[in-house]
């Protein structure tokens, strides 16, 4: 079977609401998938039930291998300096050994280069220093399946350009799954699923979706004018 992550129509109800409904994923092994949509789409939902944060209420959901997940906030346990925050869960939860962990928590620190950061505490890092920890944790666990729910929001652009590194090398042997409202992060993903009304209303990849001429192409071309009036606007203010 060729398949790493597949969703058979899955939907997900809170009470009354709706938040996602009769989802169809099909994922592949090396393959980077974008996940993109208005907000209350159902875009977090979705990722949530893929991490298994959330149990579906139908469909259901084949995944091989474990889901390692990057969030917006973090998550990181405030308590704990850098090199604890990593080593945690494989330490305590997989009873791997502490001195392996650490050995290769510091490698991790080093590629998402914070090595002199090891002994900080997350209080003492910036929103983007934050953010390539958090990125190191998920890297530590060795997951088949990678979630990034608009990771790199709201962070320095050199951290972004950082992470979105790691992402792609990532993504040559496993599956990553990228929520971001920046597309020009997302163009070059296998496959592009947009999420209309909680339900997939357009997938394909970037080229495809601009010939379709939808909602993606719409939202695309409007971000690309935005983004030349911001250029535009910083180059005058020098
Ligand atoms: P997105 O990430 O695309 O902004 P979400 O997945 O967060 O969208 O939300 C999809 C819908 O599900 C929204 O209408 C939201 O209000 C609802 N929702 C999400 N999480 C919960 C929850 N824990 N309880 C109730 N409703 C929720
Ligand atoms: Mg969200």
């Amino acid at each position: 079977m060729s398949y790493t992550l597949r969703a058979n129509n899955i939907s997900k109800r809170f009470g009354t609401e709706e938040a996602i409904k009769g989802v169809k994923l099909d994922i592949k092994k090396g393959e980077t998938v974008a996940i993109i949509g208005p907000s209350g789409s159902g875009k977090s939902t979705l990722l949530r039930c893929i991490g298994g944060l959330e149990k579906v209420t139908s469909g259901n959901l084949e995944i091989k291998g474990i889901c390692g997940m990057v969030f917006q906030n973090f998550n990181l346990f405030p308590h704990m300096t850098c090199l604890q925050n990593i080593s945690y869960a494989p330490i305590r939860v997989n009873k791997a050994k502490r001195d392996k962990v650490e050995k290769r928590a510091r490698k991790l620190l080093a590629m998402v280069g914070l090595s002199d950061k090891a002994g900080a505490y997350p209080a003492q890092l910036s929103g983007g220093q934050k953010q390539r920890l958090a990125l190191a944790r998920a890297l530590l666990l060795n997951p088949q399946v990678y979630v990034f729910d608009e990771a790199t929001s709201n962070i320095d652009s050199e951290s972004e350009e950082q992470i979105m590194n790691v992402i792609k090398t990532l993504a040559e042997s496993k599956i990553v799954i990228l929520i971001s409202h920046r597309l020009a992060n997302t163009v070059n993903s296998n496959l592009i699923y947009f999420l209309h009304d909680k339900k997939i209303s357009e997938s394909g990849t970037h080229q495809q979706l601009m010939k379709k001429n939808g909602e993606y192409a719409k939202i695309f071309t409007k971000q690309k004018e935005l983004e030349s009036i911001n250029k535009n606007i910083n180059d005058i203010k020098g």
